[in-house]
């Protein structure tokens, strides 16, 4: 596989809707997608359940997605409280959100940046007792990194010292997520430049991206260009905006899925399977809208092999492309 692309749908699209989705379906769903050649979800949250009633199964859902072969099955952690839970529920990723807005980390999760550090760093020691075999992956994820609604674009310097303080703390890597759907082709570059300068190569490979103003697919593109490796992205596009109204969510996972593999690379997923899913979220959901292109227009003639394993040879992708990151 040269590119993973992490679902979120389960997590960040049904957070920002209000339809609860019944647990079947949402196991229904989950298993459908790792079918289609999946191999990441983020199933829920461990978040109190009178703030987000969508997620207040994941512990339910996170065991259920262990009994699927080969899922790697991630969460999104808000606390030291939250990471315990994940824990406990033996999730195989733990995602830390860090908005490097301050304002927002205060109304988002009442923590102060100094504070978030803070748990982070007990949140490490926690995931290091967990004994090697069973020790999930811990992320701290930058939120809001490239702009926020409250402060707007925040100092590159703030940027850089919040993703050196979560590697410090003793996250196993960092990831980038455009929370409110400000960023841009060329901000995609110059932020993944900033924060690898800081942490390195290694420790910054996978970056969230919404749709908010259509530019979901381009800066996913520009984030291939810098040698991303891995994507979140959810299906149908899931989840919406709560400051763009009417704007679609995440990426559209199968439009995604779609792109990459008409560019020769390999995703492990089968298109058609992926495309089927939405089927069982559209019935789940009743009233909600789906977004995306590929579900609208059909799979391409050429695409008979849905998962183009063999597609390298047929299409070698352009080295001076995938990988340059200079402009
Ligand atoms: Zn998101």
């Amino acid at each position: 596989m040269d590119i993973l692309i992490s679902e979120v749908g389960p997590r960040d699209g049904l957070q920002s809707i209000q339809s609860i989705m019944p647990m079947a379906a949402k196991k229904a769903w989950i298993a459908a997608e790792a079918a289609a050649g999946v191999t990441e979800i983020e199933v829920g949250s461990f978040v109190p359940a009178k703030l987000l009633p969508q997620l207040a199964d994941t512990a339910e859902l996170v065991a259920y997605a262990k009994t699927i072969p080969g899922l790697t099955v991630a969460v999104l952690v808000p606390n030291l409280k939250g990471a315990a839970a994940a824990i406990a529920a033996r999730a195989d990723k733990l995602t830390l959100p860090l908005s490097v807005s301050e304002t927002h980390s205060l109304a988002n999760l009442r923590r102060t940046h100094t504070q978030m550090i803070a748990e982070a760093a007990e949140i490490a020691a926690m995931v290091r007792a967990v004994p090697a075999a069973q020790r999930p992956k811990f992320e701290g994820s930058l939120s809001t990194v490239f702009g926020c609604t409250i402060e707007g674009a925040i100092p590159d310097g703030q940027v850089a010292r919040l993703a050196e303080a979560l590697m410090a703390a003793g996250c196993d890597e960092i990831g980038l997520s455009d929370t409110t759907g400000y960023a841009d082709p060329l901000a995609v570059k110059r932020v993944i430049r900033l924060v690898r300068g800081v942490v390195g190569n290694e420790a910054l490979t996978g970056i969230h991206l919404h749709n908010t103003r259509g530019l979901g697919l381009a800066n996913a593109l520009a984030g291939l260009d810098c040698g991303m490796t891995t994507f979140d992205a959810s299906l149908g596009g899931l989840g919406g905006c709560p400051f763009a109204p009417g704007a679609s969510g995440n990426i559209v996972t199968e439009d995604l899925a779609f792109m990459l593999s008409a560019m020769g690379l390999r995703t492990g997923i089968d298109l058609a399977k992926l495309v089927a899913v939405r089927t069982i979220v559209a019935a789940a959901l009743p009233g909600e809208h789906l977004y995306g292109f590929l579900s609208e227009a059909g799979i391409p003639l050429d695409f008979a092999n849905s998962t183009r394993a063999d597609s390298l040879e047929k299409h070698p992708a352009d080295e001076n492309d995938v990988g340059s990151c200079e402009h």
